[in-house]
């Protein structure tokens, strides 16, 4: 069947900027390439809750791109629904749940005339509500494809599992895939009596009913879970493997007199890194949810003096008790306010930028100076590092983070993790000095594979998206 020029895709993303920044890429790459000619992407907001900076900055630039039509759903009311002060995973399994009845409520109220439909593995609810529409539907899943394969698996775990799968003794097997540690598994999967795991399983089950799932990843990555996704073992539904989709840094800055706010912090930091030496630099950041707590700053604040390397450290300050405080708000909060960092930062700022609240990830990925990234492994962050040859220094937190960092130091070969010892209850500024240095010292054998290693995916991902590359590939056949 030949590309339509009449197609008009429906994209619904899963809140939280780890889902809408790949959603908002995937989009683009969509209209851009000419697969799909129309789109309109959806998002939402929680009711009496502020927008976080960050997601506010990537929704206007897309509108002002204006490569397709952005739609703001009205505000999720959570009121009556959960209480305000229940913990993030009860407001994220609500979400999960409210949205789609929330999108197609209103897209039933609208004259779209879509054909094809897209949404986040998450959000795949949402396919047994549109099934009567009689459209394509395809779920977008921004992480990759060996947690697909536990998602997609899970309905069977359900059954075949009595308690919980973290009290396993034997790993977690999934047909055709790497085995997962118990205490590694996802946190959505980490409690069958919370809510989120049924929503997250029932999600997974919804998921068959899509023509297609596109994941954000690419062969040389993952080629084992792939080629199992692709046995029908595990799935009858095509896997399109369209990765990786990561922004592009900024282009370089208008000489505008007066910059956004946005735009002056990312010139003074690109102005900073041209001055040091290649690959001296450390990039360190925990993603957009994470806040830091004091002794964590503190440990991570000596391990990168003690490293002795220059950094740029994005970070988020502790604002709830909850480690992911910021899933919903990432960016919103200064640091100036929280004093009690303050001394941390004055003591070794000498040595680097800290920055507090949204860092141009990017285009500190893509600076030859940067040599190393300090990550909690959330997907995207290794996608944007694969793409941009960096090595990874991997600090795996929560969510899907311990699959992902177990995946890149046993497979993929581009990343150490700091080691952690069974008696800490976090990091140590020791550890983590080591293994920036394995990463950083340019003497270090290990390391020196590693960067190798990290250099060639840069060039595999690179021709990904070459004309003839397999991401171009794959995403063309959604729009046939
Ligand atoms: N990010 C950014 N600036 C920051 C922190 C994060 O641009 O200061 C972006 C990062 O480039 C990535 C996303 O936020 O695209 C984070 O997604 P990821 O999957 O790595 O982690 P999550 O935030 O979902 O835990």
């Amino acid at each position: 069947m030949a590309i339509s020029s009449s197609h008009h895709a429906l994209l619904l993303p899963s809140p939280g900027m780890g889902h809408i920044i790949p959603a908002l890429e995937l989009a683009k790459r969509l209209v851009t390439h000419q697969i799909i000619p129309k789109l309109t992407f959806f998002y939402t907001s929680i009711k009496n809750s502020t927008p976080s900076k960050a997601e506010t900055l990537v929704l206007q630039s897309a509108i002002k791109e204006n490569l397709f039509d952005l739609i703001h759903l009205p505000p999720l009311d959570l009121t009556n629904k959960v209480d305000p002060h229940a913990s993030l995973e009860s407001k994220i399994a609500i979400v999960t749940h409210e949205l789609p009845l929330l999108f197609v409520s209103t897209i039933s109220t609208m004259n779209l005339n879509p054909t094809i439909i897209i949404t986040d593995l998450f959000l795949c609810q949402l396919l047994p509500l549109v099934q009567n529409l009689n459209l394509p539907m395809f779920a977008f899943v921004p992480t990759n494809a060996w947690l697909l394969a536990l998602g997609l698996h899970s309905p069977t775990l359900d059954k075949q599992i009595q308690g919980e799968y973290v009290n396993e003794i034997k790993p977690i097997s999934i047909p055709g895939c790497k085995t997962i540690h118990p205490h590694e598994i996802f946190d959505m999967l980490k409690d069958r009596t919370h809510r989120l795991y049924h929503e997250f399983v029932g999600a997974c089950e919804g998921a068959a009913l899509a023509n297609g799932i596109i994941v954000n990843t690419f062969h040389e990555l993952e080629p084992k879970t792939l080629e199992a996704l692709g046995s029908g073992q595990i799935t009858k539904v095509p896997v399109y493997p369209v990765g990786p989709i990561v922004r592009e840094p900024s282009p370089s800055p208008s000489p505008s007199p007066s910059p956004s706010s946005d735009e002056g912090n990312r010139s003074e930091i690109v102005e900073w890194l041209n001055k040091q030496e290649e690959e001296s630099v450390v990039y360190v950041s925990l993603g957009s949810g994470y806040s830091m707590s004091c002794e964590e700053i503190k440990e991570m604040a000596l391990g990168l003096e003690l490293s002795g390397n220059k950094f740029i450290w994005s970070v988020r300050p502790t604002v709830t008790k909850a480690a992911h405080g910021h899933y919903f708000t990432a960016g919103s909060e200064n640091l100036e306010k929280s004093n009690s960092f303050l001394d941390e930062f004055h003591r070794i700022q000498s040595n680097g930028i800290v920055i507090t609240d949204w860092a141009p990830q990017m285009d500190i990925l893509k600076h030859p100076s940067v040599g190393g990234f300090v990550s909690h492994c959330g997907w995207n962050s290794i996608m944007e590092s694969v793409s941009c040859g960096v090595p990874i220094i991997g600090l795996p937190l929560f969510a899907d983070q311990m699959m992902n960092a177990r995946m890149l130091v046993e497979d993929v070969g581009n990343a150490v993790q700091v080691e952690v010892s069974p008696s800490a209850y976090m990091v140590g500024s020791e550890d983590l000095a080591k293994a920036i240095r394995k990463i950083m010292d340019k003497d270090d054998r290990d390391g020196c594979v590693i960067r190798a290693r990290a250099k060639e995916l840069k060039h595999i991902a690179e021709r990904a998206w070459f004309p003839d590359g397999s991401a171009y590939f794959e995403l063309s056949k959604i729009g046939h």
